[in-house]
């Protein structure tokens, strides 16, 4: 009888265990889906939102340089009128991939809104992230989008804040970034402006 209890006991053990395991993988993937943007397999604004507490955490403490970038697309609505909706939501994937492409693995890449994306950099100053976003920029430019053999050239427009300079938490930062967005919109558009802090006093 003793045996058997061990046995029991080990059985009910090595279920509870193999039940736990598979309970904490189907709480990763549901983690995983509410922060994927599903058009563009790109992370969401909930995401955003974890990743920037972690690394504001880290750039405070190790004094590494963290940097946010605005992007949204220009004249967007044109794609879709003259396109159609589908060609829209193919551009949208197609500039996500490009991101994906041209960004370094520690970066992240976010959808945040129809046609604009957040680009979290860390360890990166504003002056490098606008290289970085420059870089960006150009490979939008440079790869237009095929659509029916049609070609549909798509550039964006962008504005950058850095944490601790220009905003000290994440809304604060989107909001300066949105702000030398519209003034890049209002220069042209296809260009990318960083946020220049009010001088003191
Ligand atoms: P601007 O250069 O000033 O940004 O002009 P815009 O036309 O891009 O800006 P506006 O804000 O007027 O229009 C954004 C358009 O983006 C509206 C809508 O047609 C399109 N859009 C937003 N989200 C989606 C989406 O998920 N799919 C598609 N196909 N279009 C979208
Ligand atoms: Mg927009
Ligand atoms: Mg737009």
């Amino acid at each position: 009888p003793i045996a058997n209890m061990t046995l029991m006991s080990l059985t009910i053990l090595a279920f509870s265990h193999i039940y736990e395991i598979t309970r904490e993988q189907s709480e990763r993937k549901l983690l995983k889906l509410a922060q994927t943007d599903p058009l563009t397999g790109l992370a969401n604004r909930a995401r955003l939102s974890d990743v920037f507490e972690q690394e504001r955490k880290r750039s405070l403490r190790q004094g590494v340089p963290l940097s946010l970038l605005l992007l949204d697309l220009d004249h967007f609505k044109q794609v879709n009128d003259r396109h159609g909706h589908e060609a829209g939501d193919l551009a949208l994937t197609h500039v996500a991939r490009l991101l994906r492409q041209s960004l370094r693995a520690t970066d992240l890449a976010t959808r945040v809104g129809g046609e604009e994306f957040a680009i979290l950099l860390n360890d990166t100053s504003a002056d490098q992230a606008l290289r970085v976003a420059n870089k960006v920029r150009q490979a939008i430019e440079a790869h237009p989008m095929y659509y029916n053999d049609q070609q549909i050239p798509l550039t964006v427009s962008g504005g950058i804040a850095q944490f601790g300079r220009d905003g000290g938490d994440l809304q604060g930062l989107i909001s300066r970034a949105d702000e030398c967005l519209y003034q890049a919109k209002d220069a042209g558009r296809n260009r990318i402006l960083v946020y220049v802090p009010a001088p003191a006093g």
